[in-house]
């Protein structure tokens, strides 16, 4: 079984990547906005304090992420192939990730990052419309929503997130970059580091998303 972690800026289709991982290669898929949004809604008490954070667009703290973690991971097969999206964002996050791991008896195999250019995410990005919902995500390009202005899954009417405004779009991807940077150098020194090129379609970036992985 495998254990990869992934990663790129908003708009590089990581969570499309992971989507297709899923359905066709039956990968456990556990990333934390997910993690929040259900936990939050189940009354979680660690989730409400998270929340506090997360609703304002602030990142949560470390250890509680981390903490949350441990709890939202029993709900996953520990026999099964586990993609992580994004749970790693801050370098002080690896040696927790580490932990985490290690506690499930897992090793990470491998962390790939969806590179992608300035331009191509500002593009992507105005485009892109959010559930607030079900934390759905479309696109009037790459993925568009069958019945226009609504979610696919639930119906819900879909809304532009703040930061996917243009300006603020720039302010997050030099937000990201900084952030990026060290964890690459980290994972690059453990030689699990592989860069993927984000800016072709999705079908194109699956292909060598299954050749990086040897799926
Ligand atoms: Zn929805």
């Amino acid at each position: 079984m495998k254990t990869i972690l992934i990663h790129g800026p908003a708009g590089s289709g990581k969570d499309t990547q992971a989507e297709l991982l899923s359905s066709k290669f039956g990968f456990q898929v556990i990333g934390t906005g997910e993690m929040f949004r259900t936990m939050f809604s189940e009354g979680d008490i660690d989730a409400v304090t998270a929340h506090r954070s997360w609703s304002k667009g602030f990142w949560v703290p470390n250890e509680l992420t981390y903490k949350m973690l441990d709890r939202w991971i029993t709900r996953f097969d520990n026999s099964k192939n586990w993609l992580f999206v994004s749970v790693v964002r801050d370098v002080g996050q690896i040696i927790m990730f580490d932990k985490f791991l290690e506690k499930q008896a897992r090793e990470l195999d491998k962390f790939l990052y969806f590179k992608l250019d300035e331009q191509t995410a500002v593009e992507r990005l105005s485009l892109r419309r959010v559930c607030i919902n079900c934390g759905a995500i479309f696109n009037a390009k790459y993925k568009k929503e069958k019945k226009e202005g609504y979610c696919d899954e639930c119906g819900t009417i879909l809304s532009q997130r703040e930061d996917d405004k243009d300006y603020n779009i720039r302010q997050r991807l030099l937000e990201d970059q900084r952030t990026i940077e060290p964890i690459i150098e980290e994972y690059r020194k453990r030689g699990i580091y592989i860069e993927v090129d984000a800016r072709p379609g999705i079908e194109e970036i699956h292909e060598e998303v299954i050749k990086v992985l040897n799926l």
